[in-house]
């Protein structure tokens, strides 16, 4: 007598049959609340247990999303191997320039995940087109993206994710733009660096900390004041 299948192995089932009828199209699979139980689900796929035999015919990898750590898997047997998913996609973005005048308004190319955020689905990494603007009369050039789950990339989450993709620390952050002479000597502007960047928490502690001194804190101290809070928040 088979077994019969609960609710959450039915539809994990279900989803592997109609990912193996689709060939070469990433699916989500399922959803797992800590990273843990992901892998050992992309374990048992990449080694063929199951609904994914034989070895060799499934990719699948594990991605944060939302509400949890999802699992996506793409069938590739019985044919030729599809071009595999990069892990990382180099883009062009509009930086939206600062305050109500919209001041430094420019390109920024950026290095991240080929994975939504949202949902962990791959990114349309593999159809990036060039988008061209003008802006006050200066032509402009950047990158445009459709995912195929949906969902948007918002440039200033794009430009935040940039940052933590590279792991740079709001200290790094602050002393790279500081020896380009991207910023200046008052720390407000290491401030305004670091909300540029998604990294509010750290901006507001730095504003704390301009106020503290009655404004008179420079890139520098602000530096080693982040530094004193630990390695930089
Ligand atoms: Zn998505």
């Amino acid at each position: 007598m088979p077994n019969k299948l609960t609710g959450h192995r039915a539809a994990f089932h279900a989803a592997a049959q109609s990912a193996r009828e689709q060939r070469g199209t990433w699916r989500r699979l399922a959803v797992y609340p800590s990273v843990r139980g992901s892998r050992t689900t992309v374990g048992r796929i990449s080694n063929g247990k199951a609904d994914f035999a034989p070895q060799g015919s499934w990719e699948a990898y594990s991605a944060a999303c939302d509400d949890g750590q999802a699992v996506w898997a793409r069938y590739i047997g019985g044919g030729p191997r599809p071009a595999p998913m990069p892990d990382t996609m180099t883009v062009r973005v509009r930086y939206a320039g600062e305050g109500p005048k919209h001041e430094g308004v420019g390109v920024l190319t950026v290095t991240i995940s080929t994975r939504c955020p949202r949902c962990g689905g791959p990114r349309g990494w593999d159809k990036v087109r060039p988008y061209r603007f003008t802006h006050h009369g200066e032509r402009i050039t950047v990158d445009a993206w459709k995912n195929p789950c949906g969902h948007e990339d918002v440039y200033a989450a794009v430009v935040a994710e940039s940052r933590q993709e590279q792991r740079t620390t709001p200290v790094e952050l602050i002393q790279d733009a500081y020896a380009a002479r991207e910023i200046g000597v008052h720390a407000s502007q290491a401030a305004n660096l670091l909300v540029r960047n998604g990294y509010a928490d750290a901006a507001a502690l730095v504003r704390g900390e301009v106020k503290n001194r009655g404004g008179n804190l420079t890139t520098l101290q602000a530096v080693a004041f982040l530094q004193d809070l630990g390695g930089g928040c």
